[in-house]
């Protein structure tokens, strides 16, 4: 039976060690299960160079996952390894699947300093030397000295990098490319080369580091049992890379995947899918950057346009739709924050329409305490409980109105009674005339969300007139 996945994104940025997130996804898997989340990407689980306060960006050990002491703790700030697999489990139990971030790029957090003869970039123009080669003191040496080679013995050196930021010995800020490296190609353009993000870059151009980074893939899989990679960072990763890394490991395991590559610039996204060879689905940045804008245009935004230059609407089965993220929450380098009094019509416009997959934000359904954001569980679950009983069959758009537009599902043979129709409007509320198609005709149709009380008759010829109110979505369905 076809099923309408619903993919969650299980942390935010501000969670802290005492919330302890393994348990919590331990505990709520039976519920998430019955809201029909049937993938939830989990954070990054190994050791960051921040220990138990690292959201996991900061890469230090990819093979602790909270066993051993250091930087400062055993556990990582989501809890220890035991209570990770004990989640993963959980998951597994409820019929969901785990979606683990990934994060190559970089390493941050190296145990020692190593003299390096490296030159200075053009910070606008990595493509440019600023100074001459000059030895700096780098810190790329990584020991692991409390694992004691546990899982695997392998060593990080300079050699395994392409740069830094930071110069021990000259106390001094800047790119540093060391010498005899070059910058990876076929990564984003912007500042000439944008290989360069944080940390002690990785040098994927060096055999040795790619059969690392496949040994500890391989491990990291059959250790955990996920069951797909949310890629962290990959417009700093060579595409090339990232297309073989994924491709051996789907040998080992037929694995979904997403790519985080931030751009909203869709023909940017395209290159890089063309680059991977459509094998890696990207999340939906420009539908993000859409909605945030329309949230924040007061009510001027031109609704028809809202999927205008996305990725769902130009390669829908690459595309990880969702509305916001751990980047873009307030506080976040990336802020753009969709306002609250959009968020119903942009869930509906990720969960209630045929294409993408749908990625809910943990956020949004628990909110975010340390920003003083609400809960936003119950609209959350009336969209949930939408998407898995009723968004089926086909699609029919009405967007042929500047504030208020509205599709039809259809519905289908596989789930009795399901089709709906969703309408918003982003200014005044108002109604359009609407033909639902013949199965649902000559019924009454009720508005789930319980914004309006009223019914709406279709008759005999599958015509209704439906209606939301102003600054809100109705999602009507059958009585
Ligand atoms: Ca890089």
């Amino acid at each position: 039976m076809k099923e309408n996945r619903i993919l969650m994104q299980y942390f935010e940025w501000y969670l802290r060690p005492e919330d302890k997130l393994w348990q919590q996804v331990s505990r709520e898997a039976e519920n998430l299960r019955k809201l029909g989340i049937t993938d939830v990407w989990l954070p990054p689980a190994y050791k960051g160079a921040g220990g138990k306060y690292d959201a996991g960006y900061s890469a230090y050990d990819l093979y602790d996952l909270g066993e051993f002491n250091q930087k400062g703790s055993i556990e990582t700030k989501y809890g220890s390894k035991d209570e990770y697999l004990q989640a993963i489990n959980n998951l597994h139990q409820n019929n969901i699947k785990i979606y683990a971030d990934i994060v190559l790029n970089h390493k941050i957090g190296a145990d020692e300093a190593e003299m390096v003869y490296a030159s200075e970039e053009e910070a606008q123009n990595r493509n440019k030397d600023k100074t001459l080669p000059h030895k700096i003191s780098a810190w790329t040496k990584y020991n692991f000295t409390a694992r004691n080679n546990k899982y695997s013995s392998f060593k990080w050196n300079y050699q395994h990098f392409n740069g830094t930021d930071w110069d021990e010995s000259g106390r001094k800020n800047g790119i540093f490319r060391f010498s005899g490296k070059h910058w990876d190609q076929n990564v984003d353009k912007e500042n000439g080369n944008y290989d360069y993000l944080m940390g002690a870059d990785v040098d994927f151009n060096n055999p040795i580091v790619v059969e690392e980074l496949k040994k500890w893939g391989k491990w990291y899989l059959e250790f955990t049992n996920v069951d797909s990679f949310r890629l962290d960072a990959v417009k700093h990763i060579k595409s090339l890379f990232m297309a073989d890394w994924i491709s051996y490991m789907r040998k080992i395991k037929p694995l979904e995947c997403v790519g985080e590559y931030w751009s909203r610039n869709l023909d940017t996204l395209k290159w890089y899918i063309d680059k991977t060879n459509s094998t890696i689905p990207l999340f939906d940045v420009p539908l993000h950057y859409n909605l945030y804008e329309a949230s924040n245009s007061h009510g001027n935004y031109d609704l028809p346009r809202i999927f205008e230059n996305t990725l769902v609407k130009e390669m829908p089965n690459l595309a990880v739709t969702f509305v916001d993220n751990h980047d873009t929450e307030p506080g976040q380098a990336l802020c753009s924050w969709v306002q609250d009094w959009f968020k119903p019509l942009a869930y509906a416009l990720i969960l209630l329409r045929k294409d993408g997959l749908p990625c809910v934000f943990y956020g949004d359904y628990y909110g975010i305490a340390f920003q003083k954001i609400n809960p936003k569980k119950e609209m959350l679950e009336k969209m949930l409980n939408l998407r898995k009983q009723y968004a089926y069959g086909g699609q029919i758009d009405y967007f042929d109105h500047h504030n208020i537009i509205a599709w039809v599902r259809t519905g289908d043979d596989e789930h009795p009674g399901s089709g709906l129709v969703a309408i918003m409007s982003d200014g005044p509320g108002g109604g359009k005339t609407i033909n639902v198609g013949q199965k649902l005709a000559n019924t009454l149709f009720y508005d789930y969300t319980g914004n309006i009380q009223e019914t709406v008759y279709v008759d005999k010829d599958g015509n209704g007139i439906f209606y939301c109110n102003g600054g809100s979505v109705s999602v009507w369905v059958k009585k």
